[in-house]
Parts: structure tokens; C-alpha cells; sequence
């Protein structure tokens, strides 16, 4: 249920129908707009319909949320959510690219690509530190001297990091080192661990699950947001289906689609979505076409050497290609990169 509070109603009216929800066990998510107020109410569908509310002081309106998802929906908040990490706002004008080796293998590496990201222009740095492998015989990734490595290369370049959580018991090891908290495919339903970073105030970047659909990943959302973190950047990174000449098939279609179902921010993953490098630059055109706030790309100093996903990873002389066609087509769709 979408309480709508009349346009200037003071904090003592806004309180009065916060308190009478909480009075019947109900959850109250308060969200101030540029223009409206509005406070969703999440409980017992029965006991919240008792309450007045359309009779209360200060309501304007009372509206059901018909979706399964309320919280993450554009009916809830009409206005875009912008998440900002450090100086760098995902959401807004800005397409934001995050840029950064798949694995943190070692200083130099992590290091370098920190650098030639940064000069690029991307402007947040990515870089697995607990690597979830399909075989338990591939690299693992550094753990917890991942973060440390990846701290060390924000310190050297300003560029804010995010790193993948894979279990709950890591969550504040990660966020204790990282700036944004990756949720990856494998656990985009994994609920303890949504309802974990729901709980701490770090952003996180949730990827679409490779079988999942569009509602699934803003029901994922909903749980995070529900634990009271609105701080999420959702992303498309490909989906299984029955073609197998890419790694998975990018659905540049939920896009457009998650933007107008909701308000928060969404960008591309053309790296794990295609398995294959000479397709990303594209595909991230692609994206900042559709609509995306942002794209993930991964890069090596040297892809061959590379110990997690060298071939869909860019070397640096690449990566400043796809950076300058980012460049050149950018202002034509009204972004900044
Ligand atoms: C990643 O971004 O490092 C990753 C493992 O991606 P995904 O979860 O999308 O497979
Ligand atoms: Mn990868």
C-alpha cells in the first residue's frame, strides 16, 4: 500500500500515520521525492486496510502497489534513484564505467589495470577477490589479501572499489575494504545474504541470476531494500539460453524494462555476457543506447596470463579503444562518460 502525503504536509503528520501502521506490527518506508511524499506500507494486507488511512491528517491519497515487488517499484518512487559512491553518482547523467581485472591476482597486477582504468576514464575499480568457480580446482581469487590489494590501488588511484561477497560471513570483511558491495549471479537468490547487505548502509551492485527473470531480480532488490539499504545498482550480465556461440545471451531489453519498472539504477555486464572480448566494445555502445547508467568491463595487462576469464577480458590498448568510442557516441544520447 502507497500512503501519498498532500504536497507540504508537516513531519507531525507524516509521524501520525508511521506510528499507526507500526501500531498494527506494520512496516512503514518512508520516501521523500522532489514533489511528493510517500510512505509505503508493507504488513498484514487485512489489518493495515482496518486503519483510516485516507482519513488521516495530512493524506492525500491512498494507492495499492499491484506489483509483487513495492519498494524497488517506479510506482513507489517515481524519480530515479542515483547512487552515489565516493564522488561518483550511477543513476544520473554520468555512464559510469567500472573497469577492472576479473580476479585480483597480485599488487602489480591489480595495480596496473587500477591505472589504465582510471586514465580511461573509468571511474570506479573492479576486481574479485573471493571468486565464485564453477570448478573447485580453479583459482579462488586472494581472499581477504585480495581486498587489501584492491584497497592499495584506490589509495594509488582515488578510484572508489567493489568486490564480490559470496557468503554471508564475509560480508563485513568486504565491506570493511570495498566501497561497493557485488552480489554475483550465482547469489542474486541466495536471501540470507540479500537480507545481510540489506543490513549495512555500503551500496551494492546486484547481477541478474543467469536463469533469472526480470521480476526475480527486483524481488532480489526488494530484499535488500526492505533491510532498509536503497543503495542498489542493478545489472544485466546475460542469461542462459539454448545459444551456446556466447558465453550467455545479453537481454538488452530489461533495460529499458527494469528503468520503467523501476527507479533504481541499472548498468552492463557485455563481459560475462558474451565470453568473448571482441564483442564488448559493441555491446557497451549497445548499452549506453538503451539506456544503461553504466557498464562493467573487465581488463588485464595481460588477458592470455589472465587466471579467471582472460578471453573476455580487454588488455589496456583495447580498452581505450572501446573508452573512445564510449567517448565519441556519449554526448550524442545526452551522457557524460
Ligand atoms: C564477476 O563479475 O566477477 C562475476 C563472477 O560475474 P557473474 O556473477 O555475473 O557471473
Ligand atoms: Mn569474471
Amino acid at each position: 500500500m502507497m500512503i501519498v502525503m498532500r504536497d507540504g504536509a508537516p513531519d507531525d503528520e507524516v509521524q501520525g500515520v508511521i506510528d499507526k501502521l507500526h501500531a498494527i506490527g506494520a512496516e512503514a518506508h518512508l520516501s521523500r521525492g522532489e514533489f511528493k511524499t510517500v510512505i509505503g506500507a508493507i504488513g498484514d494486507r487485512e489489518k493495515i486496510s482496518e486503519i483510516p488511512l485516507a482519513a488521516l491528517p495530512g493524506v492525500e491519497t491512498v494507492i495499492p502497489i499491484m506489483k509483487p515487488y513495492k519498494l524497488v517499484s517506479r510506482e513507489f518512487h517515481p524519480e530515479n534513484t542515483v547512487v552515489k559512491v565516493g564522488p561518483v553518482e550511477i543513476g544520473g547523467e554520468d555512464f559510469v564505467v567500472i573497469a577492472g581485472p576479473c580476479a585480483v591476482e597480485s599488487e602489480e597486477q591489480v595495480i596496473d589495470a587500477a591505472k589504465a582504468a582510471k586514465e580511461q576514464g573509468a571511474r570506479i575499480l573492479r576486481g574479485g577477490a573471493f571468486k565464485p568457480r564453477t570448478s573447485p580446482y580453479s583459482f579462488q581469487g586472494l581472499g581477504e589479501e585480495g581486498l587489501k590489494l584492491l584497497a592499495r590501488a584506490r589509495e594509488i588511484t582515488g578510484l572508489p572499489v567493489v568486490s564480490e561477497v559470496v557468503d554471508v560471513r564475509y560480508v563485513v570483511v568486504v565491506a570493511n575494504h570495498v566501497d561497493v558491495l557485488q552480489i554475483g549471479a550465482r547469489n542474486m537468490q541466495n536471501f540470507l545474504l540479500l537480507r545481510e547487505v540489506g543490513m549495512q548502509q555500503k551500496p551494492v551492485l546486484l547481477k541478474r541470476g543467469m536463469s533469472s527473470t526480470v521480476e526475480e531480480l527486483l524481488m532480489a532488490a526488494e530484499y535488500i531494500v526492505r533491510g532498509g539499504n536503497t543503495n542498489v545498482i542493478l545489472c544485466e550480465r546475460g542469461i542462459r539460453t539454448f545459444e551456446t556461440a556466447t558465453r550467455n545471451t545479453l537481454d538488452l531489453s530489461s533495460v529499458p524494462l527494469v528503468k520503467s519498472l523501476s527507479h533504481l539504477p541499472i548498468i552492463v555486464d557485455p563481459c560475462h555476457a558474451t565470453g568473448k572480448r571482441e564483442l564488448i566494445a559493441a555491446l557497451a555502445k549497445g548499452a549506453l543506447a538503451v539506456g544503461a547508467d553504466g557498464a562493467m568491463i573487465e581488463i588485464h595487462p595481460d588477458p592470455q596470463a589472465a587466471l579467471c576469464d582472460g578471453p573476455q577480458s580487454l588488455d589496456f590498448e583495447q580498452f581505450r579503444a572501446m573508452m573512445e568510442e564510449l567517448k565519441a557516441v556519449a554526448p550524442s544520447l545526452g551522457r557524460r562518460i
